[in-house]
């Protein structure tokens, strides 16, 4: 609630010289109290808009100059957000590659994401031999009128050995969907599914704030390691550092550590609105698909139970994403969601064990060279 006053106060106080930009019609003010609200922009914004800049600005006057002056730009909306930040979106992209290109002397701190046009589609293929060349892969799938501009083999995590599965980055394009009605290539049965992305929070490793990645980001350098204002690898107390210090929690472990609570609290926020979307979209999914099909999408076990519960999935990825090419549905598939949500957590708490029990492990041997050095 202090948010709301806080930004109440700011609005009314007019009178305060430095506020004036305020009364400045071309600016919108809103109240965003998510702190997440810009992580979820990347799925909001409409295709054809450019990528939303988060600015980082006490005061806005030396920002509105800079674009209404400077740079002639007009088509453009702030917003504001949180903590000081200004969420400025430009309707062209001719409009946001200039700012994006203004030097950084020029007092812009800001932060954005990967233009969307930029981005290439992402697919998993399943059965093709690991030995068949990337090239036919490229080859038969260009033949098919899908511009193919990666081919990754899968590699088993556990054993190296390389599995049946490949990645394929195609180019953006209208007919991108279209991969998933594969089912035969160089010969071989196959099925196209979803690419899923690791629900892991971003994180720059220039400012060490979550969110977004370095190569987007204008910010100030922080060091992961002591906090201070310098990039990491230039921190001038080495390697050996007494003085660890979180830049986001003030705790003492470098910045990148994943059991830092306030990763763990936005990670936390962003799962519970991603499984509740997951929730949503399953629940409503399923109500229409109770008339269509039944059988489909209600486990066996479920399906005399009054009113399903969607925690395990009963269908592969190919499956769900069969079906998403069939009833044309265009969101992700929420039936592995929950799944998802369970095997990220595990992920995360696997590897903060991991990283206790490697602290626990050098002090245990710090110890272990202490006592052997006071042996008499
Ligand atoms: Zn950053
Ligand atoms: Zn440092
Ligand atoms: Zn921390």
């Amino acid at each position: 609630m202090s948010t709301v006053s806080r930004n109440k106060k700011t609005n009314s106080g007019t009178n305060d010289k430095s506020q004036k930009w305020l009364i400045n019609p071309q600016i919108i003010c809103n109240n965003r109290f998510e702190q997440l609200s810009n992580l979820d922009e990347k799925v909001k914004t409409k295709e054809n808009k450019p990528q939303p800049i988060f600015m980082d600005a006490d005061n806005l006057q030396p920002l509105t100059n800079l674009i209404n002056n400077d740079l002639q730009i007009l088509d453009y909306t702030i917003k504001c957000t949180y903590d000081n930040q200004v969420k400025l979106q430009t309707e062209s992209s001719e409009s946001y590659r200039k700012i994006i290109q203004t030097p950084k002397e020029n007092n812009a701190s800001y932060y954005t994401f990967q233009p969307k046009d930029n981005r290439k589609y992402k697919v998993v293929i399943r059965g093709l031999h690991h030995s068949i060349s990337h090239e036919t892969i490229k080859e038969e799938l260009e033949s098919l009128n899908h511009q193919v501009c990666n081919v990754t083999n899968i590699k088993s995590s556990y054993s190296g050995n390389p599995l049946p599965l490949h990645i394929i980055e195609t180019m953006p394009n209208e007919n991108n969907k279209e991969i998933f009605q594969i089912n035969k290539l160089a010969n071989t049965i196959i099925q196209v599914e979803q690419y899923r992305t690791k629900r892991d929070i971003p994180q720059c490793a220039n400012c060490q704030k979550h969110g977004h990645t370095k190569n987007y980001c204008n910010r100030d350098p922080i060091c992961v390691k002591c906090a201070q204002s310098h990039p990491s690898q230039l921190c001038p107390q080495g390697k050996k550092i007494k003085d660890v210090t979180c830049s986001n929690c003030h705790g003492k472990h470098p910045a990148n550590y994943k059991g830092c609570k306030v990763r763990k609290e936005i990670q936390e926020k962003l799962f519970s609105k991603i499984r509740h979307r997951d929730i949503m979209g399953t629940e409503k999914r399923a109500s229409s698909q109770n008339i269509k099909d039944d059988s489909v999408y209600t486990p066996k076990s479920q399906q005399n139970k009054q009113r399903p519960t969607y925690t395990t999935p009963v269908l592969s990825y190919a499956q769900v994403a069969n079906q998403e090419t069939q009833y044309n549905e265009e969101k992700t598939c929420s039936s592995t969601g929950n799944m998802d949500s369970k095997i990220d957590k595990l992920t995360t708490i696997m590897e903060q064990q991991m990283q206790q029990i490697s602290m626990m492990m050098n002090i245990l041997i710090k110890l272990l060279a202490l006592l052997e050095r006071n042996q008499p």
